[in-house]
């Protein structure tokens, strides 16, 4: 197992109590219902009623049903005429040649953290559920990880520390494969590019139920590249093969054009001024190398005051276990991405986003229905930007010149119980989301945005990402029948 002294950097986040979602149950036609109820009925026949299986009759259908992160997401929502749950490629190739030929709606669920609601559920459709596909393994002769879309980042980590080598995945253990859709942030990122920046090989069932294999310099170069961000929208994944790399291969280098100079200023004025007892800040600092050298690349952030500190050594598991959100609460998104270069000329701008997601929630802080509100900063450093080039380059493609940035979440977590998000909360939050300032350029975070965002539209590579999708969907089946990004 490779222990891990420290890494970057990662995560700032402000808390606080407060605020809430959107819509919840996507209004099918009653036609869906029939054609979902036939494709269910098909699909039972030729894999089974153990693969497929109904509210009525299958043991773990609600297991399914009620298995994602955001409780906008569950069975009280949302009730999938039947739910496939494949051991195999052939079983997923199987159930989308079925809903590809009657029409039928469908969605796919991995480890169920999306905060769109209905992205990973379905009503009056189908739902491909990976609960049983869900191992993962490391060959050492290749030096790849082979994961399957069932497989939570912690599971993977933990079954993979015996080689001494890691996935680049999420930074929360329970977070699943699906994060790869969006790119995927992980604390091995700076060094390493995104997460989808390390496939090494796809396999893809495409929407008519093709089975092909995608790497950087096949026929499906291009549906390989456009996977690296291009969400939900090209295919399923089967499993993905991806570089390993040593758990500890992060590095993060302190200098002038660093965005995060600008986020420990910000910090520091609005912290020193800070006169909301709702809201609570956490800074996490993750570092590969000594405790001086972590001391002097944060010291900016170590001088802001602080009424605790937690210094220690963690393996990478720890490290992904050292973060915890509470799961079964309704959660939504919201994405913003602003660069800190030159410190002076964007600060204003941080504290705007700031006084904007303080004004919503000293504004819901009473709110019955509201649990938390969070508001992240992700630092994408240059390093970042840069591997993700050498490794071929994604559709997300971040300009090299702003010398790094941040993605910004804001995330409103209802309290249990609460089943559909208020209409006031959510037009707060949807103030918020149309007002956060961002810097023009820069690509919003699909894994982190609202789901009426137009994410692909901020890509350097959104005119390839069209093209592609053309290509591999000519008939706009995916579009028109699965929820998912905007745009193509
Ligand atoms: C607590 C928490 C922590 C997070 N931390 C991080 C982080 O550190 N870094 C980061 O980048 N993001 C992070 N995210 C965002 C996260 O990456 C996204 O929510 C991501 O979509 C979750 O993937 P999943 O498999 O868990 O979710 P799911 O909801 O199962 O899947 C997400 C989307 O991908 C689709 N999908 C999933 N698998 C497949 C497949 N095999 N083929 C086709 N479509 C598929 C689903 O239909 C859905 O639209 C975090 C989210 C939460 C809630």
């Amino acid at each position: 197992m490779v222990a891990v002294s420290g890494f970057i950097l990662l995560a700032t986040a402000l808390w606080c109590r407060g605020a809430q979602a959107q819509n919840t149950t996507s209004s099918t036609s009653p036609a869906a219902a029939v054609t979902a109820a036939n494709t269910c009925a098909q699909l039972a026949s030729s894999l089974g009623t153990s693969i497929v299986q109904t509210q009525s009759s299958g043991p773990e259908y609600s297991i399914g049903a009620n298995f994602a992160w955001s409780t906008f997401n569950d069975e009280v929502n949302f009730q999938p005429t039947c739910i496939v749950f494949p051991n195999t490629t052939e079983h997923v190739q199987t159930a989308m040649k079925a809903i590809f030929q009657n029409k039928a709606e469908y969605s796919v669920q991995a480890g169920g953290h999306s905060g769109m609601t209905g992205w990973n559920t379905v009503e009056n459709g189908i739902l491909i559920s990976f609960i049983n596909m869900n191992s993962t393994s490391y060959d050492s002769q290749s030096d790849t990880i082979t994961l399957l879309p069932g497989i939570h980042w912690g599971d993977a980590t933990s079954a993979l520390q015996q080689y001494g080598v890691a996935p680049v995945g999420g930074r929360v253990a329970t977070v699943g494969t699906g994060l790869l859709l969006g790119g995927g942030i992980s604390y091995l990122s700076p060094a390493e590019g995104y997460a989808a920046d390390n496939y090494v090989s796809l396999d893809v069932v495409l929407v008519n139920g093709t089975l092909v294999t995608a790497t950087v310099d096949n026929e499906y170069a291009d549906l390989f590249k456009a996977l690296k961000g291009g969400g939900n929208r090209f295919g399923i994944y089967p499993n993905s093969s991806s570089e390993a790399v040593l758990a500890a291969l992060a590095h993060f280098v302190h200098d002038t054009t660093n965005p995060n100079a600008v986020l420990a200023s910000t910090i520091r004025t609005t912290w020193e001024n800070n006169s909301s007892p709702e809201i609570e800040l956490d800074i996490v600092l993750v570092y590969n190398g000594t405790e001086a050298s972590f001391n002097q690349s944060f010291a900016e952030f170590l001088s802001i005051p602080y009424t605790s500190i937690a210094v220690q050594p963690l393996s990478y598991l720890d490290l992904l276990e050292a973060v915890t959100f509470p799961d079964g609460l309704g959660t939504l998104f919201g994405a913003s991405a602003l660069t800190g270069v030159p410190v002076n000329s964007s600060i204003e701008q941080y504290l705007e986003t700031y006084r904007l997601y303080n004004n919503f929630t000293t504004t819901f802080a009473s709110s019955p229905d509201i649990a938390f509100t969070l508001l992240d900063f992700s630092p994408v450093p240059r390093s970042q930007i840069q591997a993700g080039y050498e490794k071929g380059t994604n559709p997300i493609v971040p300009p090299l010149g702003t010398g790094g940035y941040h993605e910004i979440l804001f995330q409103v977590t209802y309290l249990e119980g609460v089943t559909q998000p208020s209409e006031d909360v959510e037009e707060g939050r949807q103030f918020w989301i149309a007002n956060a300032p961002s810097t023009p350029g820069l690509p919003f975070f699909l894994n982190e945005a609202d789901a009426n965002q137009e994410v692909f539209a901020t890509y350097g590579g959104y005119k390839f990402l069209k093209q592609v999708y053309a290509k591999y969907d000519p008939t706009r089946f995916n579009v028109e029948h699965t929820q998912g990004p905007l745009g193509l």
